[in-house]
């Protein structure tokens, strides 16, 4: 699998799969910065434990625990107002938990609904076709207009189902 992963990696440039991995923070300063947000090493600290995730959403005293390994110094006010950025640039979305709290994760995708596994925690963004049938299905027989950005689907995962 890693041998794998590296051959991707040496061979091919594309933009999805798990060649884009390392390009992701990359991508994500870049939004910030043409937002005019200034890239610092605690903010870096941030980005790296967004991108580590790998689709399990953190609370954010989880990111910042996890981001202070690597920069100690980092304060949970950076940590928020990175996410509330991140949050308002379409980077990072809120995923809501039975207990009301809410946790973040990266996406690549505003658009779509979230799909969370209520075992796990598993999050990713429901494949484009789910909100097409859904938003026409309760548009036609209710009138109602559903708003993507805010939808979340809780299931079970393959690997806890
Ligand atoms: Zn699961």
């Amino acid at each position: 699998m890693a041998a794998a992963k590296q051959t991707l990696n040496r061979h091919t440039v594309k933009s999805t799969g798990d060649a884009a991995q390392p390009l992701r923070c990359a991508r994500w300063a870049m939004s910030l910065r043409a937002s005019g947000y200034r890239m610092t090493a605690p903010r870096r600290a941030v980005l790296a434990v967004l991108d580590h995730a790998q689709g399990e959403a953190l609370e954010a005293l989880q990111i910042w625990d996890n981001a202070r390994r690597s920069y100690p110094m980092l304060g949970k006010a950076t940590v928020y107002r990175m996410l509330e950025r991140m949050e308002s640039l379409g980077l990072v979305r809120r995923v809501h938990d039975q207990r009301g709290c809410h946790a973040f994760v990266a996406v690549d995708d505003k658009h779509n609904p979230l799909l969370v596994c209520l075992r796990c925690g598993h999050t990713r963004v429901a494949p484009a076709p789910v909100l097409a049938v859904l938003s026409d299905l309760l548009l036609r027989e209710y009138g109602f207009q559903i708003s993507p950005a805010e939808l979340q689907i809780s299931a079970i995962c393959p690997e806890c189902g």
